[in-house]
C-alpha cells in the first residue's frame, strides 16, 4: 500500500507508542511517525505535540493539523503559523472526569474547612469550625465550558447555591448564569468559593489579580485548576495576608515544574498540586485523536477545533 501521507507525534514516548499500535491496526494506509525517527518531513500532514518550534514547523510544507496532547492549546505560539493550519485540543472523557473528581475534591475541602483542620491536627488541637450548610454556601464557576459543566454537574448534589460566568450567556438549570466583562463583579460579589476553568487567552490572562479578590465577599476562597497564567501569584499572596482571601487551591502555575524555593509550597493557606486535576489517559485519547484524523480525511469537522481568532 502506498503511504500517501503521514502524522508526526513529538511528545512523552511510551503515550506515543501506545497511540502508534491503535493507529497502525485502525487506520494502517497512515505512516505513525514518532519524533526523533526519521521521517519525510514533506509528507507530514498532522503534527501530534504539545509544544513546537517555527522552525519544525517551517519544515512541514503539507501541515494541515496540529492536534495538542492536552486539553489546551494556549501553550502554542500561532502568530507564525498559517491560518489555514487547524488547531485542535483534546478533549477526552478522562480529562473531564479527572477535572470532575478534582473540583468536587478542592471545593469540599474548603466549604468543610480541611485546610484548616489540617493545621488543627498538626498543632494538636481539638476545636470544632462551624458548619456552613451547601445551600448556605455560593460557589461560582468561571469558565462554562466541557470542564466548567462537568464540574457543576458534579457539585449539584452538594446543593451549593451555583453561579456561573463566560463570556457568551449561557442557560444551565440550576445555575444563574452571568456573561461578560459587563456582568463579573455581580458574579463575583456573591462568590464564597470561586473555581477558574477558563481558558488561557489575551482576555483573561492575569484575571486572578487584585481587583477581582476585592470583588468577591471578604474572606472566600479560590480554586485554579485553568492555568497558571490565569493567577497574578503576588496578589494571591496579598490577598491571603490581608484576609480578603481565606484560602486557595491552586494546580497551575505559570512557571512549571515550580522550583522548590515558590513561595506556594509552605504557605499555609494554599494546597498546590503539580498540575494534576485532570490527567490524560493514553488508550481513550489515542481513540479520540484517531477519531479526528478520520473526520478531517472525510472532510467533517473535528472535535475540539481551537476557534483561531478567538483564541479557545
Ligand atoms: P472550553 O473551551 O470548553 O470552555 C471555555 C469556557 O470559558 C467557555 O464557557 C467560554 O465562554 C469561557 N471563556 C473564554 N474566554 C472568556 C472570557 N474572556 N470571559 C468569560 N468567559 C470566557 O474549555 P474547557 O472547559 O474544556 O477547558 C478550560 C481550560 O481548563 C482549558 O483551556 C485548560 O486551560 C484548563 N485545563 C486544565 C487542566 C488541569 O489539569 N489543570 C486539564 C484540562 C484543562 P463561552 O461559553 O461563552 O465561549
Amino acid at each position: 500500500m502506498k503511504l500517501i501521507m503521514s502524522l508526526l507525534y513529538k511528545s512523552q514516548v511510551t503515550r506515543g507508542q501506545a497511540w502508534q499500535a491503535i493507529f497502525s491496526r485502525e487506520m494502517p494506509d497512515l505512516a505513525f511517525h514518532i519524533w526523533p525517527e526519521p521521517c519525510d518531513l514533506k509528507a507530514v500532514k498532522y503534527l501530534v505535540t504539545w509544544q513546537f518550534t517555527p522552525k519544525l514547523i517551517d519544515s512541514l510544507p503539507a501541515l494541515e493539523v496540529i492536534f495538542s496532547v492536552g486539553a489546551g492549546a494556549d501553550q502554542f505560539d500561532l502568530s507564525h503559523v498559517s491560518a489555514h493550519i487547524k488547531v485542535v485540543r483534546m478533549i477526552d472523557t478522562s480529562i473531564s472526569d479527572g477535572m470532575g473528581e478534582y473540583i468536587t475534591f478542592a471545593t469540599l475541602y474548603l466549604h468543610r474547612h480541611m485546610m484548616d483542620y489540617h493545621h488543627q491536627q498538626a498543632a494538636g488541637i481539638w476545636h470544632e469550625i462551624p458548619l456552613i450548610p451547601g445551600p448556605k454556601r455560593t460557589v461560582g464557576i468561571m469558565g462554562l465550558g466541557q470542564l466548567g459543566q462537568v464540574a457543576i454537574n458534579r457539585l449539584k448534589p452538594f446543593g451549593f447555591k451555583l453561579r456561573g460566568w463566560s463570556r457568551s450567556a449561557h442557560q444551565i438549570d440550576g445555575v444563574e448564569g452571568f456573561a461578560g466583562e459587563g456582568e463579573l463583579k455581580a458574579f463575583l460579589a456573591g462568590c464564597d468559593i470561586l473555581i477558574c476553568l477558563l481558558p488561557l487567552t489575551a482576555e483573561t490572562t492575569g484575571i486572578l489579580c487584585r481587583s477581582l479578590f476585592e470583588s468577591l465577599p471578604k474572606g472566600a476562597s479560590v480554586i485554579n485548576a485553568g492555568r497558571g497564567g490565569h493567577l497574578v501569584e503576588a496578589d494571591l499572596i496579598d490577598a491571603l495576608y490581608s484576609g480578603q482571601l481565606s484560602g486557595a487551591v491552586i494546580d497551575v502555575l505559570s512557571v512549571e515544574p515550580a522550583p522548590a524555593t515558590h513561595s506556594f509550597f509552605n504557605h499555609p493557606r494554599i494546597l498546590l498540586t503539580p498540575h494534576i486535576a485532570a490527567m490524560t489517559d493514553a488508550d481513550s485519547a489515542g481513540h479520540v485523536l484517531l477519531d479526528n484524523v478520520r473526520r478531517h480525511r472525510s472532510g467533517q469537522d473535528m472535535v475540539g477545533q481551537i476557534d483561531r481568532k478567538r483564541g479557545y
